[in-house]
């Protein structure tokens, strides 16, 4: 049964933005000792722009670009929407092309890949297209623009690197208070991303979180859920993803953005309504009073 003290913070924290599916949230948030938080969608906007494109100079680059975007355009991933959108402008021309993508298939945490033309195309981070092939091709560029914090996708068509893109994301408003607020509590803050070490490590430091863990394969954010509640006790992951589910699951309370895909949205036991990670401090404030007044 739900106490009255309870039923004031719910709703209390639901007039600030932040839903509990539960009286039992409301407490173990309070006691939570680390934070976990998804890079994409929940520190950052979720919505990357294209900052910069490189091509091999010996391709024909229109041709290239409309493949790859045609490749894209199949994608729901937000780096693939930026990607499909990047230059607008060029997609009726595009539309007549005919270009035919067959068998695409989307490698959770990775890329895709597809065939066009007969020739096997793989999109998605350096690990993905495979390493070696990925340094050949425009390798410091690459590196200097990571270091900025944007994320590269490379572009594959059968042993070749055609292009390479660079995509800004950029932190939320909200996200440098939010994650003060947290040191403040004493609580540790962690981002899980599957994006490179280097973009992750810039994004780390914009947003100064305690520590981050990058190239993090979706089942492998549950791995880090795991260590760190052997670690800390009490643990929170944040999330907007569907591949966030999974770690939201296993956290001690999972919170997912208001903006998020449905899966998340029903995984978690919190709800940010308008996505602002601030909010989540605040409720762990009223919930600690809540819970003095009890005791
Ligand atoms: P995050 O954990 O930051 O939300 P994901 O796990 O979804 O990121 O993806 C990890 C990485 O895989 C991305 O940073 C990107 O390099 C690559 N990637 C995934 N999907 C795509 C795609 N559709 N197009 C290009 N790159 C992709
Ligand atoms: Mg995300």
């Amino acid at each position: 049964s739900i106490t009255p003290a309870t039923l004031s913070a719910i709703s209390n924290s639901a007039k600030k933005g932040i839903l509990f599916k539960g009286g039992v949230h409301v407490e173990k948030l309070s006691h939570i000792k680390a934070i976990a938080l998804d890079k994409t969608g929940t520190l950052t906007n979720g919505k990357p722009e294209v900052t910069a494109v490189y091509f091999d100079e010996n391709q024909n680059t229109e041709e290239i670009l409309n493949i790859i975007q045609e490749i894209e355009m199949e994608s729901t991933h937000p780096l693939a929407q930026a990607i499909a959108n990047y230059r607008a402008d060029k997609l009726s021309e595009r539309k007549k092309k005919n270009i035919d993508v067959i068998n695409m298939k989307n490698i959770s945490g990775n890329g895709v890949t597809a065939i066009v033309d007969n020739k096997r195309w793989m999109i998605g981070k350096a690990d993905f297209v495979g390493k070696e092939s990925a340094m050949i091709f425009h390798n410091g560029i690459a590196n200097s623009l990571a270091a900025e914090g944007n994320t590269i996708v490379f572009a594959k068509v059968e042993e070749t690197i055609v292009a390479v893109f660079a995509l800004k994301d950029n932190i939320r408003q909200t996200t440098k208070d939010a994650i003060s607020k947290f040191k403040k509590h004493g609580i540790h803050t962690v981002m899980l991303t599957g994006d490179n070490e280097l973009t992750a490590k810039a994004i780390a430091e914009e947003a100064e979180l305690d520590q981050y863990i990058a190239n993090c394969l979706p089942q492998e954010k549950v791995e880090h859920v795991k260590s760190l509640k052997n670690k800390y006790g009490n643990i929170a992951m944040v999330g907007d993803g569907i591949n966030d589910a999974p770690a939201l699951a296993s956290a001690n309370v999972g919170i997912a953005m208001g903006e998020g895909t449905d899966v998340a949205l029903e995984t978690a036991d919190v709800v940010l309504i308008k996505n602002n990670l601030a909010k989540i401090t605040d409720a762990i404030t009223l919930s600690s009073r809540m819970n003095r007044i009890i005791k």
